[in-house]
């Protein structure tokens, strides 16, 4: 058997195989590419494409697709093979440069949000060389983005892409302020942490709602829930450490740097954490992970349900993204430094997030959201819908201390002044780390809490990424003109902690208390659903600080945010409808089978001996025939609510119509049936039980 470093990213034509397959000549280019973004040239994507289809051939390729990410679903692929008819009426393996970089697959039946006019239905992909080709299955996988002929971007790598340069920029003019002359590039980083169920196949197969939604739409709530914590510290069941083992091995052979896992807090939950890596690639890899997590999931009879919200009173799966911005030569500018020099610089870039996190918390808020992901955020087991931020005790002080000029306890009563030799060296946050912040500060990164575990995180980071880089270029526009450059950074560091200290927060977020502070006193925003948030993506300060560091047209974001709603009213809308029809065809019958059942006993005893008490069944019959009546009619409530939203043709009142009125009576419809559940035999309920799903896997 081989070893992991062995077979550790054999199904990708990364660095070691280009460097092997490729002349010097080539590489070189390829590199140039790669590491500047310079354009290829077509003879040597020529030769990049022939050594990649060799290479893929070699390892059982047949095919080859441009794999990208649309608005909707986790990532699409059009299968094309490499065959070629040769003139003796055999085939020859062929794929050229024109293929490697640009493919033109039928776009017509992804969504453009009105952005590809009819007559041109096509959209083109186009080769993203920084992140490595792979092979799966069959198929030699281009990560590609995904544009219209008018080059409006119909995928999500397209401005991720764009938000990290528009990053680049704005860090290089703050770099060379300090100067750092030698940094050519500046890149975030991003480790997701994946939460996920595991839970049987033959559980998953009874259950339409998890089939349809991905979520149980119904299900009392088990005797034993997530109270005793002892699955988050107890032993990784065998079942579930076969499957986490060979999804290690899979992840591995794709270059995908899995690292640790462990259970969840719900019963049946586990999480995934990778090393960290460039914010493309980590995104490109995070889809992918989310991809195989399935296809494992079944080769070992069971199901991964990614959804954030799988089962209605047991803690739902979000996905956290640590966050950072390092150089090309290896320099952490999230890391506080050595040198109060460093710090002052350190701080600055901190500043940044903090302006950029309070300036647009409405931009963070809505790229993480979804219908799924709106069961989370509020309940008391995520990040509140409040953005606000933790940076710990030490920065804290830090902070307070530069606010008021006064001097900082920890550094002997040194007074600060930054930029001056005199500024403390100060110690990494040593202090707790707080868990209910949706952004928190880790001692050299962010991680940003609040995504719901079915999100791509690149539309989190092409916020992050966008809004930091307009704090930034605020900032080198003054210094840039500044007299004195030290005073100057001083005051805007001050004049940053003063102007947005109410994002920050160190206190529990999951804290009524704070939702009222927050709103009330602080004035941030709490923008509950995603109803409520998604139009914010066309404020006009959201569409001026996009458009201006051209990660969006306002075409894009137009599209863009009738996409996101319009997901949103599907999503639900396939939930109602899943819903009457279990209702309709599963559990009223069922109910109607074991009261017929009741009755039928009744009438028996009685029969036999008028005097034997039958108050159990009676109590029972009568409160389920209630039940049932009550689910007849708000069923039917509910079908009304659905057939009526075909009446709208603005989708951003629709979707209104939706969090007001359809997913109202879903709770109603929905209560109504787990009650009935809790006094219906349960050979008669037609699902298996949240116990028995959850506690499925051995
Ligand atoms: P935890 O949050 O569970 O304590 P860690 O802090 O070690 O775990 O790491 C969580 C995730 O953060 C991992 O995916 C890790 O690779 C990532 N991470 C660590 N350092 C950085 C960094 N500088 N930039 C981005 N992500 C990072
Ligand atoms: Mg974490």
């Amino acid at each position: 058997m081989k070893t992991v470093p062995e077979f550790f990213g054999c199904k990708v034509f990364d660095d070691r195989v280009m460097r092997a397959n490729l002349s010097d000549d080539v590489y070189a280019s390829l590199k140039k590419t790669i590491d500047e973004g310079v354009q290829l040239d077509i003879t040597v994507a020529n030769a990049v494409a022939t050594a990649m289809k060799d290479w893929a051939v070699a390892n059982g390729a047949t095919h080859y697709t441009h794999w990208f990410q649309p608005l909707t679903g986790i990532t699409a692929e059009k299968h094309d093979s490499f065959i070629s008819p040769s003139p003796d009426g055999g085939v020859i393996m062929e794929f050229s440069g024109k293929e490697l970089i640009k493919g033109e697959p039928d776009a017509s039946s992804f969504p453009s949000g009105g952005l590809r006019a009819t007559f041109e239905a096509r959209g083109y992909t186009a080769w993203d060389p920084t992140s490595y080709a792979f092979i799966k299955g069959k198929t030699l996988c281009i990560p590609t983005a995904f544009c219209s002929y008018g080059g409006e971007a119909l995928d999500k790598k397209t401005p991720l892409l764009r938000s990290m340069e528009a990053l680049n920029i704005q860090a290089l003019r703050i770099l060379k302020l300090f100067g750092h002359d030698d940094v050519k590039c500046v890149r975030t980083s991003v480790g997701p942490e994946q939460e996920y169920f595991l839970i049987t196949k033959e559980m998953y197969d009874k259950r339409p709602d998890l089939r349809f939604t991905g979520r149980t739409l119904f299900g009392a709530k088990s005797p034993k829930g997530q109270e005793l914590d002892d699955h988050y510290f107890g032993v990784i069941k065998p079942k579930v450490a076969e499957y986490m083992e060979d999804l290690n091995n899979e992840l591995w052979k794709l270059g995908i740097l899995a690292k640790t896992e462990h259970n969840e807090v719900a019963p049946a939950q586990h999480e995934l954490a990778p090393i960290y890596s460039t914010t493309n690639i980590a995104t490109d890899h995070n889809q992918l992970t989310m991809e195989i997590m399935q296809k494992v999931a079944t080769k070992h009879g069971l199901v991964c349900l990614l959804h954030e919200k799988p089962f209605a009173g047991v803690n739902g799966s979000g996905k956290h993204n640590n966050w950072s911005i390092s150089t090309d030569t290896g320099v952490n500018l999230l890391s506080p430094g050595d040198t109060p020099y460093e710090n002052a610089q350190f701080l600055l870039f901190l500043c940044a997030v903090i302006k950029a996190v309070d300036d647009y918390q409405d931009l963070l808020r809505l790229s993480v959201a979804t219908a799924g992901n709106d069961h989370r955020l509020g309940a008391n087991e995520a990040p509140p819908a409040v953005i606000s931020m933790f940076l710990g005790d030490e920065l804290n002080g830090v902070l307070e201390a530069i606010e008021n000029d006064t001097p900082y306890e920890n550094a002997k009563k040194t007074k600060l002044k930054l930029g001056v030799d005199v500024l403390p060296k100060f110690n990494r946050d040593t202090t707790d780390r707080n868990r209910t912040s949706p952004f928190a500060f880790t001692g050299n990164k962010f991680e940003f809490r609040m995504l719901g575990s079915s999100n791509s995180i690149a539309c989190a980071n092409i916020m992050l990424n966008s809004a930091v880089a307009e704090s930034l270029k605020i900032y080198a526009d003054r210094l840039e003109n500044a007299d004195n450059f030290e005073e100057k950074l001083h005051e805007m560091i001050r004049k940053t902690i003063k102007d947005h200290k109410r994002i920050i927060f160190n206190g529990n977020g999951y804290d009524d208390a704070w939702i009222k502070e927050a709103t009330e006193e602080r004035g941030l925003s709490n923008l509950k659903t995603t109803p409520d948030a998604m139009p914010h993506l066309l404020d006009k300060k959201n569409v001026d600080m996009l458009t201006s560091h051209k990660v969006f047209t306002v075409a894009e974001l137009n599209s863009r945010c009738e996409i996101m709603l319009e997901n949103y009213c599907k999503a639900v809308s396939i939930e109602a409808s899943t819903m009457i029809e279990m209702s309709k065809t599963d559990i009223s019958p069922a109910i109607a089978k074991y009261t017929a059942k009741l009755a039928k006993a009744i009438k028996n005893k009685k029969l036999a001996d008028s005097s034997i008490p039958c108050s159990y069944e009676t109590s029972v019959l009568k409160k389920l025939s209630m039940l049932n009546d009550n689910i007849a009619i708000k069923t039917e409530e509910l079908e009304s609510i659905l057939a009526s939203l075909s009446d709208y043709t603005d989708i951003g009142k629709e979707s209104f119509a939706i969090r007001d009125s359809l997913i109202p009576k879903m709770e109603e419809v929905r209560s109504l049936c787990d009650e009935a559940e809790t006094c219906t035999a349960k050979e008669f309920w037609p699902y298996p039980s949240y116990g028995d799903i959850l506690f499925s896997v051995k």
